[in-house]
């Protein structure tokens, strides 16, 4: 086994998902063991926001953040939209922050859905900034058009973050945060991004069940292996990514 790094927050994880319900306690004992000392689980719709809040009431590591996916909201009527906005607001004391939500064009192609997920996401966004909670964004294929709808945020983050540079550069020029998930280790474009986002504005996470660098299941601990991969990019000790980036989560969540 490898040796572990201390001090790790991975910033985007969903242990409430079913991929975990026969080994969560395991699961997280396996990512403390390796020196993971904090997770935050992000909700992406009614339930899972619920199981995020129970998460965090339990474990004094884990935390919640509730969000509204666009990969949820497809075919949901208003009134369930309305509920989902209402869970979020009424429970957002006890979460770091808002989201997973924003635009995922990889998954939905036609314009009237995607019309339709933005909607939403400016809904979430209007939510995000009356409570002045840091949005976590979800954007696949739209990375651009969700900068330019969080513009007037002050507080965003970019979880699983996948665009461009030219997109990074201008969300860090903002002030936002670029989180890089785990699939760095497999994709040359996502180290091509570690190498140049700045040391002071990137988280790490895992996304798990998502995202795996290895084969099957993507657990928190296994975000020592892009923890490391981060370090060998830009020619420093794992030891510092870990310090770094849990500083930077919190920083931008306000975490004492
Ligand atoms: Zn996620």
């Amino acid at each position: 086994m490898n040796e572990s790094v201390q001090g790790i927050i991975d910033s985007h994880c969903h242990l409430d998902f079913k991929q975990f319900n026969k080994d969560r306690e395991i699961v997280m004992e396996d990512a403390r063991k390796s020196g993971v000392v904090r997770m935050i689980n992000s909700g992406v719709d009614y339930s899972t926001n619920q199981k995020s809040l129970e998460l965090a009431r339990k474990y004094d590591f884990i935390d919640a953040t509730l969000g509204l996916s666009p990969n949820t909201i497809e075919g949901q009527n208003e009134p369930e939209i309305k509920r989902r906005l209402e869970q979020i607001e009424e429970n957002a004391g006890q979460a770091l922050g808002i989201g997973e939500a924003g635009l995922d064009y990889y998954h939905c192609k036609d314009a009237g859905s995607r019309e339709h997920q933005a909607e939403v996401f400016r809904k979430v966004i209007d939510l995000a900034k009356s409570l002045n909670l840091p949005l976590v964004i979800h954007s696949r294929d739209a990375e651009q058009p969700a900068l330019e709808m969080v513009k007037h945020l002050d507080k965003v983050i970019f979880h699983c973050y996948s665009g461009t540079l030219v997109t990074m550069k201008e969300a860090v020029d903002r002030g936002f945060y670029i989180s890089l998930a785990t699939n760095i280790c497999r994709s040359s474009h996502h180290q091509i991004l570690a190498r140049n986002v700045p040391l002071d504005r990137l988280l790490v996470e895992t996304d798990s069940p998502f995202l795996s660098p290895r084969r099957g299941r993507n657990e928190p601990s296994f975000i020592l292996d892009s923890v490391r991969l981060i370090a060998k990019i830009r020619g420093i000790e794992p030891e510092e990514v870990a310090e770094k980036t849990a500083e930077n989560t919190k920083r931008i969540y306000n975490i004492r």
